[in-house]
């Protein structure tokens, strides 16, 4: 997941980051967890999940 650059800290327990998905700035994650969901789009999973879409970005 850290190879996603567009991350950063927010809080304690979070990263915020731009959704792959829906383009929005509401991304968040929760590494402690290996959770993330998208408040603009409601997209959410594990941190494999995640890890392979982002892998899809061109
Ligand atoms: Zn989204």
């Amino acid at each position: 997941m850290g190879q996603y650059t567009a991350l950063s800290p927010l809080g304690e327990q979070q990263l915020r980051g731009d959704c792959p998905f829906c383009r929005s700035p509401y991304l968040r994650i929760r590494p402690g967890h290996g959770t993330y969901h998208c408040f603009g789009c409601g997209a959410g999973g594990d941190a494999r999940m995640f890890a392979a879409k982002v892998g899809h970005r061109p």
